[in-house]
């Protein structure tokens, strides 16, 4: 039996402040039919709908944005990764400002509240996009790599010029129950020496103790780390995200070394335009082991200091 799509079963309403532009905003996540995708609808500019997808995508320097001619819908790779942990393919989410709100800088306040209205599964079955061979994008150093596998895996490393995160390297098969235990409590972060940056450039307005792990000199500021690779599991949290714009669950082991936004879009737009590197299929369609195993050896190629072996 194949899998089916999924929708959440009822309103879940949500206000916060917006990280970036300081406003408070209102924000409800409604059910939706099957194939019509993760829909958001700006109630305060005409009802203007901007979907989920690639093909909207706007800017993505410190979080990302979708845009539909002037109207905009930013920072909304948090709740798209929850979304898209949680196997949810179509979702109506309503918007009262510029900005899905950041709560408490995870995914896991929108995971706890989605799931305590319920999951409904839907009469259609789900469409994976399969990766059947590699596609990499490269910035500098920065490189992220996708080997074709029957499931969605990430390895995600970080190497952060502060010695209070440092190195660090993540990899998980991003099943629902993984997702919701290790990934989507991971808080964003930022280092106070940006802060006072990106205030200047008109960003972070709404950034506090609350809503983000602010690290300085001495180390974190607020509190304790919810687990000691935090940082590196927040990473694996926004490429979740940013990969729900390419519309179709992935599957596909994703291997970033100091991967970012930026980087998480052009690897979603490498994949879009590369027509031969991917089929669309069902849960049941999957690539013969042998044509799996022919990439393996590509993933300690990336990450040759890291010995990571994921599962
Ligand atoms: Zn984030």
């Amino acid at each position: 039996m194949a899998q089916n799509q999924k929708t959440p079963a009822g309103p879940v309403e949500f206000e916060g402040v917006g990280l970036h532009s300081g406003k408070r905003i209102g924000i409800r996540i409604l059910p939706a039919a099957a194939d019509s995708g993760i829909v958001f609808v700006r109630t305060d500019e005409g009802r203007t709908e901007i979907r989920a997808s690639h093909r909207l995508l706007g800017a993505s320097d410190y979080s990302t944005a979708l845009c539909r001619g002037s109207v905009v819908v930013a920072t909304v790779e948090h709740l798209l990764s929850a979304l898209h942990g949680l196997s949810i393919d179509n979702a109506r989410i309503e918007l009262d400002g510029p900005e899905v709100p950041i709560l408490d800088g995870s995914a896991r306040p929108f995971v706890d509240r989605i799931r305590e209205a319920g999951i409904r599964t839907l009469p259609r079955a789900r469409r994976f996009l399969m990766l059947t061979r590699p596609v990499r994008v490269q910035a500098g150093e920065r490189e992220i790599l996708a080997i074709p596998d029957n499931a969605l895996h990430a390895t995600y490393a970080i190497d952060f010029p502060h010695p209070a995160i440092g190195c660090q390297t993540v990899a998980a098969e991003i099943t629902e129950e993984a997702y919701v235990e290790s990934i989507a409590p991971a808080r964003t972060f930022c280092l106070l020496r940006d802060v006072e940056a990106m205030r200047r450039s008109g960003l972070a307005l709404g950034g506090s103790l609350d809503n983000a792990l602010v690290v300085g000199d001495e180390g974190v500021l607020n509190g304790s780390l919810r687990f000691p690779d935090e940082f590196a599991r927040h990473k694996v949290l926004d490429l979740v995200g940013d990969l729900a714009l390419l519309e179709a669950p992935l599957r596909a082991h994703v291997i970033a070394f100091k991967g970012g936004h930026k980087l998480h879009a052009a690897l979603v737009g490498r994949i879009m335009s590369s027509r031969t590197a991917w089929s669309l299929g069902t849960s049941d369609d999957l690539l013969p082991d042998a044509r799996v195993a022919e990439f393996a050896h590509l993933k300690d190629r990336l990450l040759p200091h890291a010995a990571v072996h994921a599962g």
